[in-house]
Formats: C-alpha cells, sequence, structure tokens
C-alpha cells in the first residue's frame, strides 16, 4: 500500500481534519491542529507531506521516526501537532486495512469503558450550578471548570475569596454528589498558586489542572508537598522528552498529554506507559474535535492508567459546530453513566461526513483565544 494524497480541512469552532488517501482506496483520517495556529500547522502537515506521498502507510513507527527526526528540528506544538494527526491517520488506515479498531493493534483492551468529564463554563456560581445540572440529567458527574480569571502575579484577597467562594458554593449545591476538577489554565502564578491551593483544599476538588505554567514545572513538587490535591498538567508538553522532566522533577499526579499536540497515538501510549511506571495517573487533554476524541480513546482503552478522559462537548469554545456534527456513528459515542464505550469500528472508530467537513471547511473562521489584559494595561495570561 502506498500514500497518494494528503487533503487538510480547517473547519468551524476551530479544527483541522486530515484525510490521507493510498493506492488501495483505503482512507485515514486524524486531527492536526494546535488552538489559535491551525494555519501554521497547516503549513506543517504540506511541509511533512514530502515524507509521506509514495510510502506505505503500515510502516507507522518508522515514517514517525522520519517526521520527528528526519528534519533535524524537532519537537514544540507546531511541529508535534503536525506529526499528531498524520500520525492519527495513519493508525486509522491501519485498523481498516486489518479490519480491527486501532487498541487491538496496541493488545487489545484493559478495560471495559472509559470515565469521561465534561466541561462547565460560566464565570458566576448560578451558572456553572446549573450548567451541572442540565449535564447531570444526561448521566455526567464528573466536570471541570476555571478555577479564576487573570490573576496577578501577586494579587489582593480580595481576588483569592472571589475564587474560593466560587468553588465553595458549586461544592456546597452539590456535596458529594459530584466530582470536579479545576483549571488554573497557568493563569495562576507560583506564589499566588500556593495561596489558592491551600484555600481551595477544604472544598476537595479532583484535581488542579495546570497550577502554574508548563515552563515552571520545577515549581511543581513543592506546590505538590504543600497540598493534598492532586496536580494535573501535560496539554502544553509535546512529547516523551517534554514529560520525562515532569516525572522526573515529580509533583503531577495526572498527565494530560494531547493526542493532536503530542505526536498522536504513537507517541502517547509511550507517554502513558512512562507515566505507570511514575505511578502517575493519565487523562488525556481534548477540548477539540471527534477525530482527536476517537484517538484519545483508542489509547485509553490499552492504558491502565488511564482514569479520565476529556471532551469538548458543550465547551464554551465550540462557536459554529458541536463536537459530533461532522461524524456519522455518533451512537458509538454514546455516553451511558459518564462512561464511553470502545469505539466498534476499525482504525479510529469514527465515520467523518465528508460531505459535512467539505462544506463547513469553506467558512471556517480563524480561531484566536482572547487576550487578556491586567488592570494596569500589561498582558495578562489567559
Ligand atoms: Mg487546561
Amino acid at each position: 500500500m502506498k500514500i497518494t494524497k494528503l487533503t487538510l480541512y480547517r473547519v468551524p469552532p476551530r479544527w483541522m481534519f486530515l484525510k490521507i488517501e493510498t493506492d488501495e482506496g483505503i482512507t485515514g483520517w486524524g486531527e492536526p491542529v494546535i488552538e489559535g495556529r491551525a494555519r501554521t500547522v497547516e503549513a506543517a502537515v504540506n511541509e511533512l507531506s514530502d515524507y509521506l506521498i509514495g510510502q506505505d502507510p503500515l510502516r507507522i513507527n518508522d515514517l514517525w521516526q522520519v517526521m520527528y527526526r528526519g528534519g533535524f528540528y524537532r519537537g514544540g506544538p507546531i511541529l508535534m501537532s503536525a506529526i499528531a494527526g498524520i500520525d492519527q491517520a495513519l493508525w486509522d488506515i491501519k485498523g481498516k486495512a486489518l479490519g480491527v479498531p486501532v487498541y487491538e493493534l496496541l493488545g487489545g483492551r484493559v478495560r471495559d469503558k472509559m470515565k469521561m468529564y465534561s466541561w462547565v463554563g460560566g464565570d458566576r456560581p448560578a451558572d456553572v450550578i446549573d450548567g451541572i445540572l442540565t449535564l447531570r440529567e444526561i448521566g455526567i458527574h464528573t466536570f471541570k471548570m476555571n478555577g479564576t480569571e487573570e490573576l496577578g502575579v501577586i494579587d489582593t484577597a480580595q481576588a483569592v475569596d472571589a475564587a474560593v467562594a466560587r468553588i465553595a458554593q458549586i461544592r456546597e449545591a452539590f456535596g458529594n454528589s459530584i466530582e470536579f476538577g479545576i483549571d488554573f489554565h497557568g493563569r495562576v502564578s507560583a506564589p499566588m498558586a500556593k495561596v489558592l491551593l491551600r484555600e481551595l483544599e477544604p472544598h476537595r476538588p479532583l484535581f488542579v489542572e495546570e497550577p502554574v505554567l508548563a515552563e515552571q514545572a520545577e515549581y511543581y513538587p513543592r506546590l505538590a508537598d504543600a497540598t493534598s490535591i492532586p496536580l494535573a498538567a501535560g496539554e502544553r508538553m509535546y512529547s516523551r522528552f517534554d514529560f520525562k522532566r515532569v516525572f522526573h522533577g515529580g509533583g503531577i499526579a495526572i498527565v494530560q498529554p494531547d493526542l493532536s499536540h503530542a505526536g498522536g497515538i504513537t507517541e502517547c501510549v509511550k507517554i502513558a506507559a512512562m507515566a505507570e511506571a511514575y505511578d502517575v495517573a493519565l487523562a488525556p487533554h481534548c477540548p477539540l474535535g471527534p477525530i482527536a476524541l476517537a484517538a484519545c480513546l483508542q489509547v485509553d482503552f490499552v492504558s491502565h492508567n488511564a482514569v479520565l478522559q476529556e471532551q469538548s462537548m458543550g465547551i464554551h469554545y465550540n462557536k459554529g459546530a458541536e463536537l459530533f456534527d461532522y461524524v456519522i456513528n455518533r451512537e458509538d459515542f454514546q455516553i451511558t453513566d459518564g462512561y464511553f464505550a470502545p469505539l466498534p469500528k476499525p482504525g479510529l472508530g469514527v465515520i467523518v461526513d465528508e460531505e459535512r467537513v467539505i462544506a463547513a471547511s469553506q467558512s471556517a473562521p480563524d480561531w484566536r483565544n482572547p487576550l487578556w489584559r491586567h488592570p494596569d494595561g500589561s498582558v495578562a495570561e489567559w
């Protein structure tokens, strides 16, 4: 079998899908994108296609190494997202060629169902509570919410109290009938993270995500020593080599590699295995589309340490399209009592509605995250 063609579709809300065609008529789909820089990843995929056209798509390990090592410069969000989406599409082709889901090619499932969680938006507690009530009706009882808006490097007691009061009201409204993680989103400096973690501890969040930015990873062990809340991070780490430093440094209880940013299935199963060796849990990051989610689930079902799967249903970024709008086999993604079942179809297990993708790609927006500023006019982390 030989790869004949790569086609990219940027689609609403902020996604990009890749279709890889072969001379035997089997096609694979991947989702190579980094949020807000889709066109840059598009250029990277087009450059990498030189290494792929005419090659055997079943030799995924070799093609991965060619894309990673063959260009001398490597790593980072753009190149690793490009490789990630290509890698997903290659696994999709291989699974379809052999007639089995990808998790069968990876040694078979370690679990029967995978626990998922849902984002719940809104800055006012009442909005968050309403959101949770709605999601509970469809059987979801694990959630994630933002911990704070922009926060100064050293901020006020008032700002801390506002952030903590919001979480306290949510815990009070639901008691222990729900679980929730809190995403600091890299908005919190190391000094303020210490304060906030201590104040949030009585409300027993499931985890705190990106308590500080990945580039401040040396603070993770110190923060972990100062709190009983499990710390999570990884959406802004792009390879085993980035994660290696965090495993070695310690402090992170849950790693969150993104299947569309960290080299795809090939790389993320290795990151998952490294995490297992350090007694660190896996919760793949996935605020993206259905192909990325399908890739995540393939890894979850073969990783003993996978504890939670993120997905983007109803997430506030999904303007213009919802998670399963481009999917034909939506029934395979049915959520039952907060769990996904293994995807039964060969390859990644997602049948892409190509006509809809092509139509939507005619009017894809150039999504950008908001640019926030502090009251003094300086740029704030979003
Ligand atoms: Mg996050």
